[in-house]
């Protein structure tokens, strides 16, 4: 566990994002409570970020976590992103009423839109009620990662079903919130073709249900089971192609009309984070963070390297591999 004062946040940070497929900044708070006390995903540490839950930050704590974040706003109009490390609305990191204290603060003229992350199970009339009473624009971020029950379960074991979530999403918009989507490129035991389909097949299964789709790339975490079988080999993060090549099929479907699809992809060209030959990494990790916030297709296009042949192989043959990666 990393040690930190339990005043302070675990992370504050600007950067960009989409509100109506206009860009704007974007403040990203992780709040240090006592963490995710589900634990069980393959490839998670951020439990590791949290506060240890035999002393965890206590109200008054938490109150000053979330004002260091405010003195670090920005000076023009934004967004907020807030996160735990686990879930904002697990009366178990939060009680209820701190909730709705900790949102009064970030009350301003500036804020735009505020996005929370929970888990689905959290997700209740009394956890949305008093946000959206206090925000008009507010989405609840779900890690849904993948609409396959198989894959979510076996890949990840994250602890509940494609229902949950579109039970959350009833809950939300009943209440007046709309819902982010964050799903999973390439957990582990799929092949790279595998990954791709699931993620097209994913967000088609969504189109009903999100306003935006977050894509994220897998990392490999230490402390982590991913983390084992990608030291044994048997593991290889996702293609930036691969993310390129959905992105771009996505936004071309006009079916996506008003569902935007966005990605920030971490430790990109890393050997344990989304990479493709090194000599391409940044130009494709750059084209997706650019088209994340233009939504402008033509940022996806006329982008090549040499290995994009490699890649394309890669999507042929790692069929006959029985599960050994490819380069
Ligand atoms: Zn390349």
């Amino acid at each position: 566990m990393k040690k930190r004062a339990l005043d302070r946040p675990v992370y504050v940070g600007i950067g960009e994002d989409i509100i109506d497929f206009e860009p704007i900044r974007a403040v990203t708070i992780i709040l240090q409570t006592s963490g995710c006390h589900w634990r069980r995903c393959k490839i998670c540490n951020y439990y590791l970020d949290a506060a240890p839950i035999s002393t965890p930050p206590t109200d008054a704590d938490l109150i000053s976590q979330i004002k260091y974040a405010i003195s670090r706003f920005p000076e023009e109009d934004f967004m907020i992103k807030i996160f735990t490390s686990g879930s904002f609305f697990d009366r178990r990191e939060i009680s209820e009423g701190l909730q709705k204290k900790l949102i009064e603060h970030l009350l301003q003229n500036r804020t735009k839109k505020l996005i929370i992350e929970s888990r689905p199970e959290f997700v209740t009339p009394e956890a949305i009620k008093p946000v959206t009473e206090m925000f008009e624009n507010f989405e609840v971020a779900i890690g849904l990662e993948t609409t396959s029950d198989e894959i979510r379960k076996d890949s990840i074991d994250k602890g509940f079903s494609f229902d949950d979530f579109k039970r959350a999403v009833e809950v939300a918009n009943d209440n007046g919130a709309g819902v982010r989507t964050y799903l999973l490129l390439k957990p582990p035991y799929l092949t790279e073709r595998e990954a791709i389909d699931d993620i097209i097949k994913s967000a088609n299964d969504l189109l009903p249900y999100t306003k935006t789709i977050s894509l994220n790339l897998t990392t490999v975490r230490e402390h982590t089971q991913l983390y084992d079988l990608w030291r044994m080999g048997c593991y290889r993060p996702p293609w930036l192609w691969s993310a390129l090549d959905i992105m771009k099929r996505i936004r071309e479907d006009v079916r996506f009309r008003d569902i935007a699809i966005i990605s920030d992809p971490i430790a990109a060209g890393k050997p344990w984070g989304p990479h493709n030959c090194k000599k391409c990494d940044k130009l494709v990790k750059d084209a997706i963070r650019h088209f994340s916030i233009t939504q402008n297709v033509d940022d996806l296009i006329g982008i090549d390297c040499g290995c994009r042949k490699l890649w394309e192989k890669v999507l042929e043959l790692e069929k006959f591999t029985h599960g050994v990666p490819l380069p």
